[in-house]
């Protein structure tokens, strides 16, 4: 297989198993229906569609690479790392994602408990009918809640009044250690990669102290050509990418047909005068 850069290659999408709405058989149909050559389910904190992508990949031609999106405090912020071409069996991410998981439900009681106080009631049960894997109740499952209840007219709104930073419903929460979640896909054989860095809303300063830190833990890559990002942002982080010897992802982050803008397989492809992830991960892919 040929691992240029230019290689239609979706390193970013979710499934029923976290927040998205598809399952991994049917995100693989897509993936193939959208050209896309090599594929990852990144499920936010949770590998249990691994065994099933793997298969769904094959069954589809697929070349396929193990995916995560890990949650990761740092700096008092959410920052998403994504993990690729690891063990999915390796016992200690298996462990460490469990727990990072493990405060996912007393946090959604939390944010039901806030919204029941601007009038909001039922949230918990309401947002649990979205959920495909009880362990995994995110905020993506509240706004389909809000939406369809009709608090809201669409998911952008939802974020916009609700379950963000000084709004109703929103509970803080300590997420892994960007240390412990790099070092979790790093030991398993994978390469940990910085999602969406245009979205976190960093300072330069901040953002140079996020990559030193995570290349410092063992971190390789970063994401450059994603759905979360604008086309100024694909520049602006190729450049990042060079400026410091990152390996550069591309992913849609596709997570529903309705709701994602971006579809599996449709971004542009990498810049040229990069250096892809998956040039790195070539003993790592399953065909
Ligand atoms: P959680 O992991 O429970 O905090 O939920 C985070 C998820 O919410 C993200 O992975 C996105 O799928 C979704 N999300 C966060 N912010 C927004 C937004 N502004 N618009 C749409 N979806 C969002
Ligand atoms: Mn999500
Ligand atoms: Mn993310
Ligand atoms: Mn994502």
């Amino acid at each position: 297989m040929n691992l240029d850069p230019t290689l239609n290659a979706d390193l970013h999408c979710h499934s029923v198993i976290s927040d998205g709405t598809l399952t991994p058989e049917a995100l693989a149909e897509r993936a193939k229906a959208g050209g896309v050559a090599l594929w990852s389910l990144t499920d936010h904190d949770e590998i249990g569609g691994q065994t099933r992508a793997i298969a769904a990949a094959r069954a589809n031609g697929l070349a396929y690479l193990t995916g995560t999106e890990i949650s990761v405090s740092f700096a008092g912020r959410v920052v998403h790392i994504v993990g690729l071409g690891f063990d999915h069996e390796a016992p200690e991410i298996i462990e460490g994602l469990r727990a990072t998981r493990g405060g996912r439900e007393p946090r959604a009681r939390e944010m039901a408990a806030g919204l029941a106080e601007v009038g909001i009631h039922g949230a918990f049960e309401g947002a649990l009918k979205y959920v495909g894997n009880p362990d995994l109740i995110s905020r993506t499952h509240f706004a389909r809640f809000l939406v369809d209840a009709g608090h809201c007219s669409d998911i952008p709104e939802v974020f916009r009044r609700f379950l963000t930073e000084g709004k109703p419903g929103f509970v803080p929460h300590k997420w892994a250690a960007l240390k412990d979640a790099v070092g979790w896909i790093s030991r398993a054989g994978g390469i940990a990669v910085i999602a969406h860095p245009g979205r976190y809303g960093f300072t330069p300063t901040e953002e140079y102290a996020l990559i030193t830190e995570f290349m410092a833990h063992g971190g390789r890559g970063i994401e450059v050509v994603t759905g979360s990002h604008t086309p100024a942002e694909f520049v602006q982080y190729a450049d990042t990418a060079i400026e410091f010897g990152l390996l550069a992802s591309r992913g849609s982050d596709f997570h529903c047909p309705e709701e994602s803008r971006i579809d599996l397989g449709t971004l542009p492809p990498l810049p040229a005068k990069l250096t892809p992830v998956w040039a790195e991960l070539a003993g790592r892919i399953h065909h």
